[in-house]
Formats: C-alpha cells, sequence, structure tokens
C-alpha cells in the first residue's frame, strides 16, 4: 500500500504542473487578447483624432485663403475709397473756388446798385440778394473747412494772445445782429489777463458761432448772455440763451457735421443753416486741447453752450 502511494506522487507532481501549464497559457491566452482588443481601440480612436486634425487642417486652409482673398478685395476696396475721398475733396475745394469769385461779384454789384436813385422795391430785391449771397458765402467758408477738416490739413496757427480782447473786439458786431433780431446781448465780466496760446482767428470763429446760434434760436424780446469764467488751467466761455432749447437726446448729436435738431419744429430756423458750424467748432477747440458741449433744460427753456481752453500759466 505503501509502495503504491509512493509511486502516485510523481504522477500527481506531473498532473499538477500539467494543470499549472494549462492556468497559465490560458491566462496568457485572454491577457493577449485584451490587450490586443485595447490596442486596437486605441490605435481606432488616433486613427479617428488624425483624421479630424486632417479634416480640421484642410478647414484651416481654406479659411486661410478665403482670408486672404477677402483681405485683397479690403484693401483695393480700401485704395479704391481713398481715391474717391481725394476726388471729393479736390471736387469740393475746386467748387468753392469757383462759386466763391462770382459770389463776390454779384454781392459787390448789388451794394453799388443800392446805393443808386432806384425805387424802394427794387432796393428791397437788392437787399434781399445781398443777404442771399452772405448765406451762400458762410456755407462756401464752412465747407471750405470741412474739406480741411477731412482733408486732414485744416492747422491751428497758434501764438499766445489776450483772450478776453479777442472777445470784447468781436462783440460790437455780434451786438449789431442781436438788436437786428431784437435780442439783448450781456455780456458779463471778463477775467482779465487771460492768455491763450492758440489760433485767435478759429477761436474767434467758435465765438461767433456759439453767440450768432443762441441769437438766432432765441425769439426777438428775449435775452442772451455771455460768461467768461477762470477755472484753474482753463478760461471758459458760456452762451446761455432763452431760446427754442433742445431735447435731451439731441444735445450731442448737433455737434455731428450736417445734424440739425430733429425735435425743433421751426422750419424757417432749419433752412438757415446746414448743420456745420458745431462741428467745425469741436474740431477747433479739440485741437487746441479743449472741450465744447451744450446744456439745455429741454424744448422751449432755452440752452446754455460752453467751450473750454487751456490758458497760459
Ligand atoms: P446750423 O445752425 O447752421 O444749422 P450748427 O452746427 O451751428 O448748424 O448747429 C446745429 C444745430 O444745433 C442747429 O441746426 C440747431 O438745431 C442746434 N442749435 C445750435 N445752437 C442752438 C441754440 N442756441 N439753441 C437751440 N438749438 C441750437
Amino acid at each position: 500500500m505503501e509502495i503504491l502511494a509512493i509511486a502516485m506522487i510523481p504522477m500527481m507532481l506531473l498532473l499538477l504542473g500539467a494543470g499549472f501549464l494549462i492556468v497559465a497559457q490560458v491566462s496568457g491566452f485572454m491577457q493577449s487578447a485584451f490587450f490586443n482588443q485595447r490596442h486596437n481601440f486605441s490605435n481606432m480612436i488616433i486613427q479617428q483624432y488624425m483624421e479630424r486634425i486632417t479634416l480640421a487642417q484642410t478647414q484651416l486652409f481654406q479659411r486661410k485663403r478665403e482670408l486672404e482673398a477677402m483681405s485683397a478685395k479690403l484693401s483695393l476696396s480700401n485704395q479704391e475709397l481713398g481715391r474717391l475721398n481725394d476726388m471729393k475733396s479736390k471736387f469740393l475745394s475746386m467748387v468753392v473756388h469757383d462759386v466763391r469769385t462770382p459770389l463776390a461779384s454779384i454781392r459787390g454789384f448789388s451794394e453799388l446798385l443800392i446805393k443808386k436813385k432806384i425805387g424802394e422795391k427794387e432796393a428791397g430785391y437788392l437787399k434781399n440778394i445781398v443777404s442771399s449771397t452772405d448765406q451762400l458765402g458762410r456755407l462756401i467758408a464752412d465747407l471750405t473747412d470741412l474739406a480741411m477738416i477731412e482733408a486732414g490739413k485744416l492747422k491751428m496757427e497758434k501764438t499766445p494772445f489776450n483772450f478776453p480782447d479777442m472777445a470784447r473786439d468781436i462783440l460790437p458786431g455780434l451786438s449789431i445782429n442781436a438788436q437786428k433780431k431784437g435780442v439783448e446781448l450781456a455780456v458779463h465780466e471778463f477775467p482779465e489777463g487771460v492768455i491763450v496760446d492758440g489760433d485767435k482767428f478759429r477761436l474767434s470763429q467758435v465765438f461767433m458761432n456759439l453767440v450768432n446760434n443762441a441769437i438766432k434760436f432765441t425769439p426777438a424780446g428775449k435775452k442772451v448772455e455771455v460768461f467768461f469764467r477762470r477755472e484753474g488751467k482753463f478760461v471758459t466761455t458760456m452762451v446761455k440763451d432763452s431760446g427754442i432749447g433742445i431735447h435731451p437726446s439731441e444735445t450731442k448729436k448737433i455737434f455731428e457735421k450736417f445734424y440739425q435738431a430733429k425735435y425743433q419744429k421751426d422750419e424757417k430756423l432749419r433752412k438757415q443753416g446746414w448743420g456745420l458750424g458745431l462741428s467745425i467748432a469741436q474740431e477747433v477747440v479739440r485741437s487746441h486741447k479743449g472741450d465744447i458741449g451744450a446744456t439745455s433744460p429741454g424744448l422751449g427753456k432755452g440752452s446754455t453752450f460752453w467751450f473750454k481752453i487751456p490758458a497760459a500759466a
């Protein structure tokens, strides 16, 4: 019995070894199958990504080509726009020049005729011609300035000058305009000795524009007041009227070129202008590193226009 048991041991060991071998092989097979499966899966994903990247690259390349084409077109349109703008400026200055000369002679001869012995009716007609030529003259001056602004050629000739003296020189002419309209023009104290380093002609143009507008938009019998104030480094000029006022939505828009307030219903007043004066004034003030603006409590309640520019120390 013992001998039999001893003889069985190698057989059992053999069987055990074979068992181990089978288990190891099965597990190896299963592992490699799993690994292959995972490997194939990763490959598939990588391939999908590669395909997407290639597609994106093609699309990117296409977009780049489209963008290049668009940019070429844009640069052409830009050149064309620049050329048209130049043409417009040249045309404007040509028209301005060609209209100015005959206009001056129409005005001159009309004034000469007024002085002759003519009937009252004829004199009235001639005065009409003179005032219309003045109006056209102002439009031409504004258009010239606009053309220069657009061409970047509106140069400021800056020299130090006495600001209150400049205003004092202009005020008599403005008073005549106010008298003609039946509007009272009151000027409040000047801050003495304020020197401004700027373009005297252009700044007096701004001042005249604000006062003339105030007179224009104020009915007869009412008042326009002018104030000057030294505020720190600046000198501020304020023109306050008791006229037709401005709707709150338009106090900024009126400084745009060719803009005339839409809420103001007076067609006659609108036809007297072109909406250019304030935009030019804004350009002049800004090129002096100053600021300009308007406030109004509302339609029918008057308005205050102001501009401030740096004063010399
Ligand atoms: P214009 O007076 O020739 O139309 P402006 O540029 O000087 O051109 O003014 C633009 C607009 O601003 C005017 O048409 C008017 O509607 C408004 N405006 C200017 N000044 C006054 C004012 N003092 N009171 C009311 N509205 C004004």
